[in-house]
């Protein structure tokens, strides 16, 4: 295996269970549990990650280091995502659609302000 396709596996990855986060089965559909939340949300599930800070075309990104599954971020935290801890709509990610799981935490709290 090279460094390349062990990347494409793994890339994805969370970090608590091994799945492949952004790439979930929903029966025939491949879906993504891709989500970003605030960052100190973030920080206070996670404080074993670091923030990475590039540039790219003249934009400066952040984003930290590893992955996690929602299911496995939610028992970090001690309580469900709700639409208000979301920063990007998970319709919005690249790739493939979300996960019924990630809409239903979208839609749920669609009343609740940030
Ligand atoms: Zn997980």
């Amino acid at each position: 295996m090279t460094i390349t396709d062990d990347f494409a596996e793994n890339f994805d990855r969370c970090l608590d269970c091994g799945v492949a986060a952004w790439r979930q089965r929903e029966g025939d559909r491949l879906v993504h549990e891709d989500f970003y939340v605030h960052d100190r949300l973030w920080d206070s599930a996670c404080p074993d990650d670091d923030v990475e800070e590039w540039f790219a075309a003249g934009t400066k990104f952040r984003g930290g280091r590893f992955v996690m599954c929602v299911a496995c971020f939610e028992k970090r935290l001690g309580r469900r995502l709700v639409r208000g801890d979301f920063t990007v709509p998970p319709q919005d990610m690249f790739g493939v659609p979300p996960s019924e799981r990630l809409v239903s935490l979208w839609e749920d709290g669609a009343g609740e302000r940030t």
